[in-house]
This record gives C-alpha cells, structure tokens and sequence, in this order.
C-alpha cells in the first residue's frame, strides 16, 4: 500500500520513500521536563504513535526507529528546581524535578495508548564527547565553528543565519522581515537579530559543562540536531512535532544539521500537527482550561481521550471539548460491545484495507474511523433485531463509570 504524507519544508502530500526500507527513521521531539504535559502536548504524541505504529505495519516491527528525546536541561526546568526545592543544591533539584516528571509522562502517555519510542535519549547525557562516538552537541558547535556557520560573541556561541542561503524555508520566514522587528539593544553582539545562541555561560550554581568556550550549557534547538544524528543520522526520514515548533525550533535545528553536516537536507519529511483549543478557547491557565493528560485521566478512559484526538486529522486545528468527549466515548462502548456480539461474522480480511488506505492518505484518521462506522453499520443492519437489541444491552453493561468530577475545566457553562 502506498503511504503518502505532507511536508511542511515542500508545502506538498508526496508518495513516502524510506531512504532504507529495513530502517524507516523518524524524530519527534519530545518534552522539557518540568511540570505536568498537558492535553495540547499528548497531540504529538498521539498523533505520531498512530505514525509510527502504521510503519510497523507497512515495513515490519523491527525496520522502524522512532527517536523521541526528553529535553532535561532548561531554564524553566532550573526554575522550578529553585521553587521546589529550596535550600537543596540546584544540580541535585533538578534531578529530582526532571526525574519526577518523566516518570509521570511515561505514565501518562502509556495509559493514551502510546507505544514506547524505539531510543528516548536525554539531553544532558549528549552535551559532551560520548564513549560510544555518538554525535553530541559540544562536537556539532565545533564543527558549526569550523564551517563558518557560528561565532563567539557576548559570552555565547551563536549561530550565524546569514551564512546559510536559505535560511528560513520550513516556516517561510525572511531575514529581512526579522531584522525589522529586532530589539537592536539586546541584540547588540549579534551578528544578525536573527542569529540565535548555541552555547550560553552559566553561573556556577547553574548548571553546566565545561567546554571550549567556558563552563556553560546548550541553546534549547542544538539538543535536537545532536539527538537526531546520534541515532538516526545526518539525514534521515521524518521529522515530527507541533505546529508552534516549525518556528524557531525546527527552523534552527534544520539549519544547525545541514550546516553542520553539510548535507542538502535533514530530514526528507517534515510534519506537523495543528494546535489544539479547549471549548473554543485557547488553553491558558488563567482562563481556568488547562487541562493536565492526569487530570483527564481521572476522567476519561485512556482510549476514548486517544480516540477523540483522532477524530480530527492532525493537521487541522481541534477544538477539545466534553461534548466530544462524550460523543467518543458512546462510540467506542457501543463498538466494543458490537465486537462482542458480532466478531464472528465480520470479515477481517475485508476490513482492515479501508482502514489502511485512509490512514495511509496522510494519516487522514477521520476518514478511518468512518470506515469504522460503516463496518458497524453494515454489522447492525446485516445482523438484524436481535444484534442490535443484543448490542445496546451489552452496551449499557460495558458502560464505563468514569468519574466526572475534579476537573476544573468542565465546570464552565
Ligand atoms: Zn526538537
């Protein structure tokens, strides 16, 4: 079966070719480890798990790694050490901050229904020069240097974007366009107001490495071009994200690679999904709508958050709301309990490739699970009275008691 996915770089869907077929390679990028992922960040995750577990099916389980990094070194991260943790050595906060959330975030995105990534690799272990000769961030600024592509200045290591041509084509933005905008002031020891920083000092109670330009630590974008060639190359097959990531993050990312590497490209398909609102609103703390993947778990089934994410394709903006959610759930009960009565006589082998196509026209899951519907339409309505009457009594007992309370976010109106 043919798989055809869109490209945010090219701006087309195109037909998908693996640079190797017994090794599909894609990255997403993953948390920063601090606070609790909210339900805008389980889109991704979801969203590329629905991915990754379609190029399993299409080349083989063992022919796919999928790389998603968890990003344990930040300045919110140092925050919010300082805040929990106070008195306590900041290194030794940290540890205890980002820990304490990964391990909530697996937890978390396991009970979405989410596969666990092939390598999930933490910045901090790919700062320095490996033992294993994986690439790392300190070696890539090096080389960043050495091509003339970045520059010391102001304490930093940043990225020189005027040595790049074609800088700004994943989001379509010009340099000239930044430079107009630019705070000259804070921008004084730059090059370009679009030049962005690589390597920073860090105060000795911050953490940090010592590296050719003093004891310091990595801009946020250099962690994924490090990650990425570590274990799938300088250039490799998908990369996914968010939609607010296309700028600056994929943009930088895309630039440190190549102009590191020298190569043509990073990645040959770049995709992202849309953003995500809660009844019509941004999500914000102070509007009372945030709303936690915990927090919807103690009020939903993993599966039916998972499967009102898909009702929407990833691409297109979603508006998460409880009449969705309900919807969602009645769906799936009422599907489970048709599986029940009617397995036996639906035809599997006739099923699956509808299923199959619509997911593989660019993840275009809505139309999949309108296959879906159509498979328990034509098992009510070819199976009588007595599967349907049999259906909605098996129904009612399947029924979930998801407990409706404790969540801020559904009190509005
Ligand atoms: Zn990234």
């Amino acid at each position: 079966m043919e798989l055809k996915l869109y490209d945010t770089l090219t701006k087309e869907k195109r037909v998908f070719a693996p640079l190797e077929k017994n090794n599909v390679r894609m990255y997403v990028c993953g948390p920063t480890v601090y606070d609790f992922a909210h339900i805008g960040n389980a889109r991704p995750v979801i969203v590329f798990d629905v991915l990754f577990r379609l190029l399993r099916h299409l080349y083989g389980e063992s022919h796919v790694t999928y790389v998603r990094n968890i990003t344990d070194v930040d300045d919110k991260i140092n925050d919010r050490a300082a805040r929990d943790f106070p008195g306590m050595a900041l290194n030794d906060a940290i540890r205890k901050v980002t820990e304490k959330t990964a391990n909530q975030f697996h937890a978390d995105v396991a009970a979405l229904g989410c596969l666990a990534p092939t390598h999930e690799p933490r910045a901090t272990d790919f700062v320095l020069p490996r033992a294993d000769g994986k690439a790392d961030m300190t070696t890539l600024i090096k080389q960043l240097i050495a091509r003339g592509h970045a520059y010391e200045a102001g304490g930093e290591v940043l990225f020189d974007t005027s040595s790049m041509k074609d800088y700004g084509a994943l989001s379509g933005r010009k340099l000239e366009d930044q430079r107009a905008g630019a705070r000259v002031a804070v921008d004084a020891h730059k090059k370009n107001p679009a030049d962005f920083v690589l390597w920073k000092q860090s105060s000795p109670d911050e953490p940090g490495w010592e590296s050719p330009w003093g004891r310091g630590r990595p801009g946020w974008h250099i962690e994924c071009s490090a990650m990425s060639a570590a274990y799938l190359g300088d250039v490799f097959d998908i990369h996914g994200g968010g939609l607010d990531l296309v700028f600056p993050h994929h943009e930088n990312e895309l630039a440190q690679s190549r102009c590191a590497h020298g190569t043509p490209t990073m990645a040959n398909y770049w995709m992202h999904n849309g953003f995500l609102q809660v009844e019509g609103e941004k999500m914000s703390k102070s509007l009372g709508n945030f709303v936690t993947i915990n927090e919807a778990l103690k009020d939903w089934p993993g599966e039916v958050l998972r499967f009102n994410m898909l009702k929407t394709h990833y691409r297109q903006p979603i508006d998460w709301t409880l009449k969705s959610l309900e919807e969602s759930e009645r769906t799936l009960d009422e599907w489970y309990a048709l599986s029940e009565v009617g397995s036996a006589r639906t035809s599997e082998a006739t099923w699956p490739r509808a299923v199959l196509e619509a997911l593989s026209d660019d993840l275009n899951t809505p139309k999949a699970i309108a296959e879906l519907h159509q498979l328990r339409n034509r098992a009510v309505h070819g199976d009588g009275f007595e599967a349907r009457r049999m259906a909605k009594s098996k129904a009612r007992k399947f029924r979930r008691r998801s407990i409706r309370s404790g969540c801020s976010a559904w009190t509005a109106p």
